[in-house]
């Protein structure tokens, strides 16, 4: 069991080779969702600007608020307001500039005004409903740091800092080949006995594409070595990273490990991961190259662990890191592993919190498992897992 590398070290080892992030390119800030930013953004406003009204209502004088006061002027969203005349209040609308000399608004369901003056009712705290200038963000504040993947919030911020382009790092182009003589590409025709439709390439091309990456389709690459050889070179030729599935286990037809090997050197581990285990990664010449088991199921889990996070750093994001949650098991596993394992669940709401109940086949081969569950429960090695017992879930919507 001890040749088997724990999945944390090899982990470790990819991403201490991510080399630096590609070059960048400037975008309008409405085209940037999904990309990464190259570099911080600093605000060069407050956010709000100016202090204003968080309410419809009356702007005065807290300590004056006891008596019946003037309405002095009109204060909507968007017009600066005067100096407000004393012992009077200002009607000012959701947004509105407080005017100078005032310090509390009053919401107007609290005010009763007739023929131009105001009442209030209640207390009336000095800086109440006021939001102030700066609130959200501060001039010369970090909004967002390089490195960083905008989501549509991000955007919304950036905006609010008067940001209208951005510097982004260009996405990174994956080659994606499917290894096997018995694959054929879905449309392609029916199947012979012995024949499997491709699911590898749709699933990592589906990946890469919500890591907002560029995939180069490298199609089904026979089982021979010469063929082999020459769609690896061409792929790493046009490509930031070459990605294959299939082909790197021990058997003869078994072609990757030994052209990657030939073209440029290759790291060929035996992963303590379940569904997993053989993983390759090295070079293509100078090109990163990742070699995926071939079994489906292995394809997802090995992508999402190993090759998702390096891929990202490489892309320049910092902190890919997916945070560790927990839900209660309905289930059990009774033998321990060897392996680290990833079982495919269903995080479902209870009144006890989460509770993730098991895909009922983990076979690597099922991808039913992966698109009927919507996350990973992690099974340490050596573990057993008694039903009710908290375990460690990582929500797929978090990865792909
Ligand atoms: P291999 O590592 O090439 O021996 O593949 C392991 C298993 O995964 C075999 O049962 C293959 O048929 C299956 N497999 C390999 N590539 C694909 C693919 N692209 N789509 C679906 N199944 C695959
Ligand atoms: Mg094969």
């Amino acid at each position: 069991m001890s040749e088997l590398l724990p999945v944390a070290a090899a982990l470790a080892q990819v991403l201490a080779s991510a080399r630096p992030a590609p070059e960048a390119l400037e975008l309008p800030l409405l085209e940037a969702l999904g990309y990464t930013l190259a570099e911080d953004v600093i605000a060069r406003v407050d956010v709000p600007n100016y202090d204003n009204s968080a309410m419809d209502g009356y702007a005065l004088r807290a300590a004056q608020a006891g008596s019946a006061l003037p309405v002095s002027q009109r204060i909507p969203a968007g017009a600066p307001g005067d100096e407000l005349r004393p012992a009077t209040a200002a009607r000012i609308f959701t947004g509105g500039a407080i005017p100078p000399g005032a310090d509390a608004v009053v919401m107007q369901e609290n005010c009763s005004e007739r023929d131009g003056v105001v009442t209030v009712s209640g207390a009336v705290a000095p800086g109440q409903n006021i939001r102030p200038h700066g609130q959200d963000i501060a001039a010369g504040a970090t909004v967002l740091s390089r490195g960083r993947v905008l989501r549509p919030q991000d955007m919304g911020l950036l905006s609010s800092v008067g940001c209208a382009r951005v510097s982004v790092y260009r996405p990174l182009r994956v080659a994606v080949l499917s290894t096997g003589d018995e694959l054929v590409e879905p449309g392609a025709g029916e199947l012979r006995e012995g024949q499997l439709y491709n699911s590898n390439r749709y699933t990592l091309a589906g990946l890469l594409h919500s890591l907002h990456m560029t995939v180069i389709d490298g199609g089904i690459v026979p089982d021979s070595a010469d063929l082999t050889a020459r769609a690896l070179r061409d792929a790493a030729a046009g490509a930031d990273c070459v990605i294959t599935s299939g082909g790197v286990s021990v058997g003869e037809e078994d072609h990757v490990k030994a052209q990657v090997q030939r073209l440029g050197h290759l790291d060929l581990w035996k992963l303590a991961i379940k569904p997993g285990k053989p993983l390759a990664f090295g070079r293509i010449g100078d090109t990163p190259f990742i070699g995926l088991p071939g079994n489906p199921t292995s394809v997802f889990v090995t992508f999402c662990l190993i090759a998702r996070p390096y891929l990202l750093q490489l892309q320049g994001v910092l902190e890919p890191a997916f945070p560790a949650l927990r839900a209660r098991a309905a289930f059990a596993v009774t033998k321990p592993g060897s392996r680290q394992e990833y079982l495919r669940v269903a995080l479902v709401d209870s009144p006890q919190g989460p509770l993730a109940s098991r895909f009922p086949n983990q076979s690597s081969g099922v991808l039913s498992s992966v698109s009927y569950s919507n996350a990973l429960a992690v099974v340490p090695p050596g573990a057993t897992v008694t039903e009710g017992d908290m375990v460690q879930v990582i929500p797929l919507d978090l990865l792909a």
